[in-house]
């Protein structure tokens, strides 16, 4: 039942109409372009992978997405406010980017989470001078908030920043930054005093001097390293927000971006099933295929099952956030059930091709690859659990 008026009623709908093809279109053109390039970017190294990467997303207008249209980014249409960027978007685009390429994917996200800092709080200036770029993919963004000794405790960070008139100065160690050493600029969260949450969040070109990356490799096809800080000097016009807001202005990105990684997660799990589903359906043992044996078919059933409910998580969560609301639990539990299905899902499947599924190239062999990292960055399993058991018991009480 609805209380709207028929007038209203149409509106809604034609509203909803307009999102759905949008959505499908960028469905439809993250699937062509990943088609079409996942095999060359497996062929090169992580940095010139990264880059090319990048260079297709601008070509095509997907890294667009990753930018408010008020900052240059695509018209996100009626899918959400233009000071902001579609949650509902971003997960169409990484679930189909991910299906076939995880550079593809971890090159368009990292255009987001290491922007959308400049894009909330950024004066005018500093704006201008990345987020265009950004959206064109001419300039590569990365996040630094992880550190040696701060991961999943953020209010561990250590890296110091320290006024100098009208100038600042940053010293330490950033640590598992995606994008070391290929980003143009770094949002680096860093502490400004002594006190418990006094954080501030500043944009550090790659270039600044006393700036220093050391790369090192993880499972996946990841760029990802080390970004040291040695005295590395940016003026107050590079500070992103109000002094001491750093932190909350950190966590409010990892929240509008987190409901992406459940969707990554359920393409890389797709893509696992559908692999699945030839090679049982071809590969013959004792005389018949295997997908004639039940316990093998079964299989399948539930991955597709588990993986269907998943994308519902994702679809609930992602409407939420575009629609303004905080999403807390269903943004925690969609990348929790997503996260963890699709580590169980991409394991079945190798199972399911045998001495195949671990031979190195098999699409299974990197998708088991691809998609471990998911249940640690932007939150690990763990700490979606925290956060879904305090919000169930702040509501309950
Ligand atoms: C591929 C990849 C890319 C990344 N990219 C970035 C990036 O671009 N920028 C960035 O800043 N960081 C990035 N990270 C870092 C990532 O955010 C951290 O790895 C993550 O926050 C976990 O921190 P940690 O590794 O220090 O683990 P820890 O925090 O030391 O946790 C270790 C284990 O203990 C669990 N744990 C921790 N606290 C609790 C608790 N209170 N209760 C129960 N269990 C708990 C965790 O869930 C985990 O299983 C990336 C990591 C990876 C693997």
């Amino acid at each position: 039942m609805t209380s709207e008026t028929p007038k209203a009623q149409k509106a809604t709908e034609a509203t909803e109409t307009t999102e759905a093809r949008i959505l499908a279109r960028l469905s439809r053109e993250a699937d062509e372009l990943g088609r079409q390039h996942a095999e060359e970017l497996q062929r090169l190294d992580e940095t010139r992978g990264a880059r090319r990467a990048l260079e297709l997303l601008g070509q095509a207008g997907l890294a667009a997405w990753m930018v408010p249209r008020v900052h240059g980014g695509a018209d996100a249409g009626p899918l959400c406010p233009p000071e902001t960027i579609s949650v509902r978007a971003a997960c169409v685009l990484r679930q189909s980017l991910a299906y076939h390429s995880a550079m593809l994917d971890v090159m368009l996200v990292m255009q987001g989470l290491g922007s959308l800092a400049l894009a909330r709080s950024a004066g005018p200036a500093l704006a201008r001078q990345w987020l265009g770029p950004v959206a064109r993919a001419e300039a590569c963004a990365a996040f630094a908030l992880t550190e040696p000794g701060a991961g999943s405790s953020l209010t561990d960070v250590a890296l110091r920043a320290r006024r100098h008139g009208d100038a600042w100065s940053l010293n330490g160690h950033k640590t598992f930054i995606s994008n070391a050493g290929v980003a143009d600029f770094y949002s680096v969260l860093a502490r400004t005093a002594e006190e418990p949450r006094a954080f501030s969040m500043f944009c550090v070109p790659a270039n600044a001097p006393g700036l220093r990356t050391e790369r090192f490799e993880v499972l996946g096809p990841h760029p990802i390293g080390d970004v040291y800080f040695e005295d590395v000097r940016v003026p107050d016009s590079s500070r992103l927000g109000a002094e001491g807001a750093g932190l909350e202005l950190a966590l409010a990105v990892l929240a509008r971006m987190r409901t992406s990684v459940a969707a990554a997660a359920n393409g890389f799990a797709r893509r696992a099933c559908d692999e699945s589903r030839r090679h049982l359906s071809t590969r013959e043992q004792f005389g018949k295929p295997l997908s004639a044996f039940q316990g093998l078919s079964f299989d399948v059933a539930e991955m597709d099952t588990r993986l269907r409910a998943a994308e519902l998580l994702v679809d609930e969560a992602a409407l939420v956030v575009d629609r303004g609301g905080e999403g807390t639990l269903e943004v925690a539990r969609a990348k929790l059930f997503a996260t963890e299905n699709a580590g169980w899902v991409c394991d079945r499947a190798v199972q399911h091709f045998g001495g195949l599924g671990v031979k190195r190239g098999s699409a299974v062999e990197a998708l088991y690859r691809d998609v471990r990292a998911l249940r640690i960055y932007e939150g690990s399993s763990e700490v979606q659990k925290l956060i879904l058991a305090k919000e169930l018991f702040r509501r309950s009480t």
